[in-house]
């Protein structure tokens, strides 16, 4: 697999940060993200969830759109630019399943997600982040609003996670 989308994320020591296509990333530890997640959970409950839904669904739809329109991506091509982009930005190790445009199916695996591994042992799905950003690409791809399930997750035992449109 390719590695260019690393290859062109340059540092801009004047403002501390990291671009790509002139979109800032950031590196963050996952004990820092994870620790967020776990006190929204127990002050929020299951309202937590949703929030962390939503916040990577924002940066799934924010990156297809513009990576889409940047590159003249197709449905496709935006589709595996997004899982590519996935793993290299350190998600985990992304893989796609299925896509089927006319079908509207969608099946991602996610080995090694950052998420579960920090996360630890847990009764449900705990990668929100990732649901939530591929659930943004999906709603860009189909042009209406995806929610994807965490069918199987490492945190609960599974052997990788997974993701799909219900
Ligand atoms: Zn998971």
């Amino acid at each position: 697999m390719k590695h260019e989308i690393l290859k062109e994320l340059h540092f801009v020591q004047e403002k501390g940060g990291l671009f790509y296509n002139e979109v800032r990333y950031l590196l963050i530890r996952t004990e820092t993200l994870i620790t967020f997640q776990k006190a929204a959970e127990r002050d929020l409950g299951a309202k937590a969830n949703q929030i962390l839904f939503e916040s990577g669904f924002v940066g799934g739809e924010l990156s297809s759109k513009r990576y889409r329109e940047v590159f003249s991506f197709s449905n496709d091509e935006i589709v595996r630019f997004i899982i590519g982009m996935g793993s290299q930005i350190g998600w985990g190790r992304f893989e796609l399943e299925k896509f089927d445009f006319d079908q509207k199916k969608l099946i991602v695996k996610v080995f090694h997600s950052p998420f579960a591994e920090a996360y630890g042992p847990s009764a449900s799905g705990v990668c929100h982040f990732i649901r939530g950003v591929l659930s943004g690409m999906a709603s860009t791809v189909f042009q209406k609003s995806e929610i994807l399930k965490e069918s199987s997750c490492l945190a609960t035992g599974d052997p990788f996670c997974r993701f799909e449109i219900i």
